[in-house]
């Protein structure tokens, strides 16, 4: 059905894309009292983004001093939410980061979490060994403890998130794809449904911002990633013990990390995929064409990983999914205005570790959109810094 806003209507804000980060920019506008519409192509809810799933890994500890500082709000508007809609959405366990002691980015996690203050224990392989049997390091391996540290519900997390933002009086419509936008001191949205007004835009589409953004003159690198979600099965049922959180970092010379997680989704089973994909186009993800690079073996790599640091689980994946991840040279998100429409506010590339930050790029987007200042320095987040060379990827 054809929706055409009754003339002369305006939004405050559009936000397009109804995933965790376009729903908290939207709730954070409508708790503000901003008339605000957000608009997603699919029926909500859906698994073809990047925000479904039971679970998220939520911690303090990174390497860089950005994230770190943002994470200690993020962790108190998280807890906000949980008050404020009497719903669970999240459950402390360690995480492990787990590296070579000599490797300059493992240790840059020991020492942002000591510029910030956050609570942290050295473990060797021997003392993890006694904590979490399950966990294999060698000679010159150590982990660091982040007790701060826990498993966000996702579904939950973005459901409730959706439902604030109904309650603040937004409005959803889902099954409505955005194809095109015409910037103005009103911005015009055409829809595959009609078209809608505001006098500002967010843009949070997820692995699909590249070409919704490329007609308005910017274009940003963001790679959509196919990512391998695999579960895993311990060999004994009473094995292997508790099961913290886990990120391996260049552990067995990979380039990429190496996550795992406790997996809500089948009880019993581990989590644990690579922090790398293939890439692909988001609206055909199993297929490659032929002019892309070869699919990234991450299964192989998570199979060899398993077998050395994880024995206690079996080495083949029980079960196998898919997600999404959209990706700058530099894994760091990008939030900005647009460079010429400065009431059109960018939310995009969260590389696949995006979630936990939600609330907080929520409110930063939202600060935006209004013309306010916002707080934090946005300066590792800026579209400008892809003129230069990119900087060395973590
Ligand atoms: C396997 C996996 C594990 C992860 N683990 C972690 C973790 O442990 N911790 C962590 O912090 N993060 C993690 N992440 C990353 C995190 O989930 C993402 O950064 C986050 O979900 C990105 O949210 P988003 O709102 O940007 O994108 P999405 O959730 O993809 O939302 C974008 C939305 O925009 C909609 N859309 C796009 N184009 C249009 C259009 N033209 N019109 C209307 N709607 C449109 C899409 O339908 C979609 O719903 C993980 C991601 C994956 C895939």
């Amino acid at each position: 059905m054809a929706s055409q806003e009754q003339p002369g209507r305006c939004y405050d804000a559009i936000v397009v894309g109804a995933g965790i980060q376009g729903a908290c920019a939207a709730e954070q506008l409508a708790k503000r009292g901003k008339k605000t519409l957000l608009l997603d192509q699919f029926p909500l809810p859906h698994p073809r983004g990047s925000s479904h799933g039971h679970s998220r890994i939520i911690r303090s500890a990174y390497p860089e001093d950005h994230y770190v500082a943002m994470m200690a709000e993020a962790f108190r508007l998280w807890t906000e939410l949980e008050a404020e809609t009497g719903t669970k959405l999240y459950r402390p366990t360690t995480v492990l980061i787990l590296g070579r002691r000599e490797n300059p980015e493992f240790q840059s996690y020991g020492q942002a979490m000591e510029r910030h203050g956050i609570p942290r224990e050295m473990l060797s392989p021997e003392a993890l060994a006694q904590r979490f049997p399950g966990i294999h390091l060698r000679g010159g391996e150590m982990a660091i403890a982040d007790h701060t540290a826990g498993v966000l519900y996702a579904d939950k997390a973005l459901q409730a998130v959706q439902d604030q933002f109904r309650r603040h009086g937004g409005t959803v419509r889902d099954g409505e794809k955005v194809l095109s936008v015409i910037p103005g001191a009103v911005v015009t949205v055409i829809t595959s449904l009609g078209e809608h007004r505001a006098k500002s835009l967010v843009v949070t589409a997820g692995a699909w911002a590249g070409p919704l953004l490329a007609p308005l003159g910017l274009h940003l690198p963001l790679q959509p990633l196919r990512i391998s979600v695999c579960y895993w099965r311990a060999k004994q049922l009473d094995s292997p013990g508790e099961m913290p959180c886990f990120l391996g970092i260049n552990l067995d010379g990979n380039p990429h990390h190496i996550y795992g997680l406790p997996a809500g989704e089948y009880p019993g089973l581990v989590k644990i995929c690579y922090h790398h994909g293939t890439p692909v186009d988001p609206d055909a993800p199993d297929q490659l064409s032929q002019v892309s690079p070869p699919a990234v073996p991450d299964v192989r790599i998570l199979q060899a990983f398993v077998r050395k640091y994880l024995p206690g689980l079996d080495s083949e994946p029980a079960v196998q999914e898919r997600c999404l991840y959209t990706n700058t040279p530099d894994k760091d998100f990008v939030i900005d205005r647009h460079p010429h429409f400065r009431n059109i506010v960018i939310g995009a590339g969260f590389s696949g570790h995006g979630f936990k930050f939600a609330p907080v790029v929520g409110r930063i987007l939202c600060q935006l959109c209004l013309g306010e200042e916002p707080s934090y320095n946005l300066a590792p987040f800026r579209i400008s810094r892809f003129a230069g060379p990119p900087k060395a990827s973590l």
